[in-house]
Order: structure tokens, then C-alpha cells, then sequence
């Protein structure tokens, strides 16, 4: 039976107190919002409840032993749900509010639903106003994956909430954009000095060197799983963010891999993720610009768009850039690696 959901549209908070507050009285009588933050748009529950978790699941689609992040409104709150430490205090000054998550040992008020069944939990306290205002008025912590149907790409805007979860949740909350668009970086504490990078994000792998001495980088979030490696984090061994037209991410010199699109173009339909200097290269193809060529943050903003738009017009064939591994890179690269399962295609030079 498909849910009536409410659509709000929230772009200050402070004036729009009432509207926040209805939404929080949602969270906390077990029902489901959706809200965006500076990342991608977020599916909240009561993270301390079990039967929201597992609303959450069914909603979303998702096997229920791929955890969920619990935002939280105040770097503080960390301690009431989680086993906090020093490491923990030095990420949350210097990044938090924003876009690092930090997987901690869980408290008993954080149930196993919500956690996928693991001893630990993934905390994140948000910047953007929405997120932080909902967050403050519920009054707990709200466990969130993004807001997409299991598979499809992360949603960066309302309107591609209201495609995947018209009728699934009780109110969408429409905060314009996200500024980032792609997930949160993931962090694990191992030890004071050492975190597992799990995940990349905006939160740069150089970025958290300045603050922890050992940053290791976790196999999965560059190369392919083994057949029985076990992931460090589950959500690794799922296939993300995938359009249905199968895509190819090209490495090469520009100019060899421009001849290659054009002539790949007349032979079938071709969708290509292009850079913003491309497009006048590249006539007769199904264009999406993602940025300048050297503008990661414009790209990283534009690509789940690019790929839903993408999918949208059926082509045979998705191409794209492969990302450089450096910077906010790695976190392009993770996200496309996934989408294109790991299909890379070396175009030599003539
Ligand atoms: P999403 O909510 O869609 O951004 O995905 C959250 C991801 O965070 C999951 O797919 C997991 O891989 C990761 N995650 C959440 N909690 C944990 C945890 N306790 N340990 C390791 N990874 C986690
Ligand atoms: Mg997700």
C-alpha cells in the first residue's frame, strides 16, 4: 500500500521553523523523511530504533546487512551513541560538521538493525542547514543512507528523490542541490594514529593525513574484491550506482580518445560523459558536459545526474573519463570503477 507522502520545500530553516518541526515529529513517531545534506540526499529514521531501520531497508530496497550512517547534530553527540577517543576528537575538529563519516564501536541504544548486525557504527554530523536543523529538532540521531532505490545513483536533487521514493516514505524534503553530490568519505579508527580509509570523499585522503599520522587506503576502494575476500566494509561488495546501459571509462591521451568517440559515435548510439572543452568535438553523440577538464568539483557535483539524465535516454553504450586517483579524483574513481564494474577501456596511441 504506497504511502501518501508530503513534499516540503525547506530553504531556511529558521523561518521555517514549523516545517522542521513537522518533519522531526515524523522521525519521531517511526515514520520516514527524506532531507538533503552537503553530500547526496538522505532516507532518516529514528536511528535508535529497530523497526525504522528496517522501514529504511524495505523502503530503499537494500539488503539489511549493508549498514547505515547515524547523523548527528553536534560533533558531541558522537559519545551518546558511540565509544568516542582522542583520534575521534581531532577528525571532529577538523572536520566536522561536514563530509566524514567515522566508524566507531556501537552503543546498546544504537540497535544491530540499524548497524546491519556489526558491533560498530558509522556517525556523521552534517553541515548542510536542513540536515542539521531536523537532526537538532528530532532530538536523535538519524540513521540515513542516500534517498536512491538500491542500485541507482545516489540523488542529488529532490526531483530524483521524488523518481525512486514517491509513495515509499512519509515526507520528502526538498533542499535545492547538494553542493558536494557524492557520498560522504568514510573513515575507520583502528587505532590513535592509524584510520582505515574505507570509502572516499570530499574529505581527501591528504586531508586526513594532516591529522592522523597512518592513513591506510582500503583495497576495495580502487581495485576489484576477490571471489571470497571479505569486504571491510559491506557496502563494498555491492554493485552501486549503476546505470542500465553498460559504461566504459576510457584512459588515453585526450586526443586519441576524442578520434575514438567520434568513430565509436557512428556506429552506435553512444552516450558520453564529456569534459566542457569536448563538446563542440563531439557532434552527433548524446552529450552530458561534466565540468573542465581539471574541475573535479564540478564533475563530482554533475556525475549522478549525468548518469540518471544518461540512462534516461537509452543509449547503447555509456563512455566516460577515467578519473585521476588524486584528490577529490579518487572519490570519481571509486564511484565510476563501480558503476562501470570495473570496465576500463586503454585506448593506445596512433
Ligand atoms: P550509504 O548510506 O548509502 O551512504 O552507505 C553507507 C555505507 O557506509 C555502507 O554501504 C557501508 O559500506 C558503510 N558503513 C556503514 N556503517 C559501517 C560500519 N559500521 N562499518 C563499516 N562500514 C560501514
Ligand atoms: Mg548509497
Amino acid at each position: 500500500m504506497p504511502l501518501d507522502t508530503k513534499l516540503m520545500c525547506i530553504h531556511d530553516p529558521v523561518a521555517q521553523k514549523e516545517e522542521i518541526e513537522c518533519a522531526a515529529d515524523i522521525i519521531r513517531h517511526g515514520g520516514l523523511v527524506v532531507f538533503p545534506t552537503e553530500t547526496v540526499y538522505g532516507l532518516g529514521g529514528d536511528a535508535t530504533s529497530a523497526a525504522s531501520s528496517r522501514n529504511i531497508y524495505e523502503a530503499k530496497g537494500r539488503p539489511s546487512d549493508n549498514p547505515l550512517i547515524i547523523h548527528i547534530a553536534n560533533p558531541d553527540d558522537a559519545e551518546r551513541y558511540a565509544v568516542t577517543c582522542p583520534c575521534y576528537g581531532r577528525l571532529a575538529k577538523a572536520f566536522m560538521p561536514g563530509p566524514l563519516t567515522v566508524i566507531l564501536p556501537r552503543r546498546d541504544i544504537i540497535p544491530t538493525e540499524t548497524t546491519g548486525g556489526l558491533d560498530t557504527v558509522a556517525v556523521r554530523c552534517p553541515s548542510h542547514p536542513v540536515a542539521h536543523a531536523l537532526i537538532e529538532a528530532a532530538g536523535v540521531a538519524i540513521a540515513a543512507p542516500s534517498a536512491n532505490r538500491s542500485g541507482k545513483p545516489s540523488p542529488t536533487c529532490a526531483a530524483h528523490v521524488v523518481d525512486d521514493m514517491m509513495g515509499r516514505v512519509d515526507a520528502i524534503i526538498d533542499g535545492g542541490e547538494c553542493d558536494i553530490g557524492l557520498e560522504s568519505t568514510i573513515v575507520k579508527i583502528e587505532d590513535e594514529d592509524t584510520v582505515t580509509l574505507l570509502r572516499p570523499g570530499a574529505i581527501t585522503y591528504d586531508a586526513l593525513c594532516m591529522v592522523v599520522a597512518d592513513v591506510k587506503v582500503a583495497a576495495a576502494v580502487s581495485e576489484r574484491l576477490g571471489e571470497n575476500e571479505r569486504p571491510l566494509s559491506p557496502g563494498m561488495k555491492y554493485r552501486h550506482y549503476a546505470p542500465d546501459a553498460p559504461l566504459v571509462l576510457l584512459e588515453g591521451e585526450e586526443y586519441d580518445v576524442l578520434a575514438y568517440l567520434q568513430q565509436q559515435q557512428s556506429t552506435r548510439r553512444c552516450a558520453v560523459l564529456c569534459y566542457d572543452e569536448e563538446v563542440d568535438f563531439l557532434p552527433g553523440a548524446l552529450l552530458y558536459p561534466v565540468g573542465g577538464k581539471d574541475d573535479l568539483a564540478s564533475q563530482a557535483h554533475s556525475l549522478f545526474r549525468l548518469l540518471r539524465e544518461a540512462d534516461r535516454d537509452q543509449p547503447d553504450i555509456i563512455y566516460a573519463h577515467l578519473p585521476p586517483k588524486e584528490g577529490l579524483g579518487l572519490a570519481l574513481y571509486n564511484r565510476m570503477i563501480r558503476a562501470a564494474a570495473h570496465t576500463v577501456q586503454h585506448i593506445p596511441s596512433r
